[in-house]
């Protein structure tokens, strides 16, 4: 990977839920191949801010561009226009998403789980499907397990399966949602090892966590939220060493 894929550009994005504004005038640049980690107490939309980069979430205001391009909305002249359902979905296929909940398919295999979906939507053949999803069972370790059912797998194998599933069509951009939160404790460090590995590989990650130790290892940026805006961000060391926000200092 050539890290030349995958820049982040948000602009004041602002997006409200009736009267609450979850997201407030929220602008970030992030580098190709860079990992962010988001950190903020429940409810400073830390969610809502990673949906709108799939477009899971219409922002009400600003924009988001992935390598320049429109998230959601294509440039015309000087207007934006709201993109069709179907190009929308093309859009997708360069952003995966891993949440807090796994959510594997219960009635398909660890294999099947992985070429469910770019095959139905005829993204891959299943030869293809199957090939990939082989070499990705590898990178998080659990080939042995690809004819296995999803509740015979720990909480870690099956968030495992989940990442690996997110990687099937090779996204430049990967969103984890708190991806280590329902865990048990011992099995928070094999999930955040997959996420290391990714980090190395030259994939844009946006982490939101509360693993701090595992964002002053890996993070190129850390960002902290409160409320809807970002009020403090900049290297690992500094957020985390020299914390300049009192909110920030509180949380660490
Ligand atoms: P975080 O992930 O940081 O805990 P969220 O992005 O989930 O925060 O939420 C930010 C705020 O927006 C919260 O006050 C939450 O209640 C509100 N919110 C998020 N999603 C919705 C929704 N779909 N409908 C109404 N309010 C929402
Ligand atoms: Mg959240």
């Amino acid at each position: 990977n050539l890290h030349t894929t995958g820049a982040i550009t948000i602009t004041g994005v602002s997006k409200s839920f009736g009267k609450h504004k979850a997201l407030d005038n929220v602008s970030l640049a992030l580098a190709p191949g860079s990992v962010t980690v988001i950190l903020g107490p429940s409810g400073s939309g830390k969610s809502t801010l990673l949906r709108t980069i799939n477009h899971l979430e219409r922002v009400d205001e600003g924009f988001i561009q992935i390598d320049g391009e429109y998230i959601g909305y294509q440039r015309r002249g000087d207007k934006l226009y709201e993109l069709k359902e179907r190009a929308i979905l093309r859009q997708r296929i360069n952003v995966g998403y891993v949440f807090q909940n796994f959510n594997l398919f219960p009635h398909l295999t660890v294999l099947e789980n992985l070429i469910e979906a770019p095959v139905a939507h005829r993204q891959l053949t299943r030869r293809a499907a199957i090939d990939r999803a082989g070499e990705l069972l590898d990178v998080v370790g659990l080939r042995h397990k690809a004819d296995a059912w999803p509740r015979h797998l720990s909480g870690g194998q099956q968030q495992r399966i989940a990442i690996a599933r997110a990687l099937m069509l090779n996204p430049r951009v990967m969103l984890f949602d708190e991806p280590t939160s329902a865990l048990d404790p011992e099995l928070v460090g094999e999930v955040l090892d997959v996420i290391k590995k990714l980090a190395r590989s030259g994939t844009t990650l946006v982490v939101v966590t509360h693993e701090v130790g595992f964002a002053r290892e890996v993070a190129d940026n850390v960002v902290f939220m409160v409320d809807g805006r970002i009020v403090e961000q900049g290297s690992g060391s500094q957020v985390l060493n020299q914390p300049r926000h009192e909110r920030t200092k509180r949380f660490l």
